[in-house]
């Protein structure tokens, strides 16, 4: 028989990785708080969240209490003509908490498919009001917003995967990139290319979709608010749907519960999914005002109901987790964590700023990155990491840390100390 380590290799894929050359991977046997249990024994600070999820990192008996009492009831159930009190739970928290014209909320599966539907929301709304030549999208360069062919439509097409895959995808529309920095004096000329987009297409636009304030797995870059409030007032001017994808951003990672708090905006349609339910299982919702979902509803002139309706939606399991999560999120003053986080990140990664080969020191909230000015050996510098202790799962040119909420201040001078001088390994 193979080993285990052996059977991985040759039979399951991980994630963008090749089956024929595939990189090294760690075995896992246990997580717990912010610490990653390998098989031999080692631990690692975990500084990836597991990609933006884990917000109250592992094994929290909180959450654990959630998912068995819920199982001891149901674990799943159809959506279809059946409802039940996680799914409203839920809902009742997502209402409430997202800004306030957000009323209305579909349950998917995963953050590619709360995209996928939020496209297709937008496209039916458009013709429910009236507007069926409107089915395009507008975006900005840099973005990313999922695997699936739609929201792949919609990523940068340059990092993004359209070349691999253009004879199945839609084309739609990019404007340059945001350049104001969070933290910089705006230039109000950033939006100058997307305004001229609007006027030449805007009657064919059916939405502009964008990640709000952070652009994550395109580049690790946070953007300016007044980006975000402009791209508001033209989309209300165009009859374009404003679509945020908060899916890596909510739930606190940028020190605002949501990214379009950093604005004081309100979308048409918002994605959350990823640190909705603490990082336990897959969930992601769609949230619409109500003027989206009834134009989305609209039985004259369109077909009177979403096209959408996936077996697991609303899964009962992941939604009672997710509304555990939620309170956790509340009851441990997340607020506090992250701006603890966010001092510990400046600080603690600030003197990477003076090491030759290092283009960028940034954070936001509890998102620290060091860009670099050449790509990483992955499989190196994630040995390196291994042997220091931490948990850090770079891209490109990109060493990043989103840390669980729940790190302490020891962990986290590990977790920085780790990183500057890894990179300063890797460029030397
Ligand atoms: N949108 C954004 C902004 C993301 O960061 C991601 C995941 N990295 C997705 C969408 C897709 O989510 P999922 O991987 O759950 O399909």
């Amino acid at each position: 028989m193979t080993s285990d380590f052996e059977f991985d290799r040759q039979h399951l894929w991980h994630p963008y990785t090749s089956m024929s050359e595939p990189l090294p991977v760690y075995p896992v046997d246990k997580a717990e708080g912010c610490l990653l249990h390998l098989d031999d024994g080692r631990q690692l600070i975990d500084g990836m969240s597991s990609w933006w999820a884990a917000v109250h990192g592992y094994n929290h008996p909180v959450l654990n209490q959630a998912a068995s009492s819920q199982l001891g009831r149901m674990s799943h159930v159809m959506f279809g003509g059946i409802t039940h009190k996680p799914a409203i739970e839920l809902g009742r928290r997502l209402v409430e908490l997202t800004p306030a014209g957000l009323e209305c909320c579909f349950f998917a599966d995963s953050g590619s498919v709360a995209v996928e539907v939020a496209m297709k929301m937008a496209i039916q709304a458009q013709i429910g009001m009236g507007r069926p030549a409107k089915t395009r999208f507008l975006t900005a360069r840099n973005g990313y917003h999922g695997d699936t062919f739609g929201a792949m439509s919609v990523c940068d097409p340059q990092t993004g995967m359209h070349q691999h895959f253009s004879a199945m995808l839609s084309s739609q529309l990019f404007a340059p990139a945001p350049q104001c920095a969070f933290d910089a004096e705006y230039n109000p000329a950033d939006t100058a290319e997307l305004a001229k987009l609007l006027d030449r297409h805007g009657s064919a636009i059916a939405a502009l979709i964008i990640e709000p304030i952070v652009q994550g797995a395109g580049g690790m870059r946070f953007y300016h608010p007044a980006y975000l409030r402009e791209l508001r007032r033209l989309c209300d001017r165009h009859q374009v749907l404003l679509i945020c994808d908060e899916i890596a951003t909510g739930f606190g990672r940028s020190g605002r519960l949501f990214a379009v708090e950093h604005a004081a905006i309100c979308p048409d349609i918002m994605c959350v999914g990823k640190a909705l339910t603490g990082g336990y299982m897959t969930l992601a919702a769609t949230l619409t005002s109500r003027a989206v979902a009834e134009a989305t509803s609209n039985r004259k002139l369109g077909p009177g109901v979403l096209m959408h309706g996936p077996t697991f939606m609303a899964n009962p399991l992941a939604c009672a987790v997710a509304c555990a999560s939620i309170d956790l999120l509340i009851e441990n003053d997340w607020q506090r964590q992250v701006k603890r986080i966010e001092k510990a990140l400046r600080q603690g990664l600030a003197p990477a700023r003076q090491i030759q080969g290092v283009r960028d020191v940034r954070c936001l909230g509890a998102i620290g990155v060091i860009e670099l000015d050449k790509a990483v050996n992955m499989a190196a510098i994630q040995q390196r990491f291994v042997e220091r202790g931490v948990w850090i799962r770079p891209f490109g040119k990109l060493v990043y840390a989103m840390p669980p909420f729940i790190i302490n201040d020891q962990q986290l001078t590990e977790l920085t100390t780790a990183m500057v001088a890894t990179v300063a390994e890797e460029v030397s």
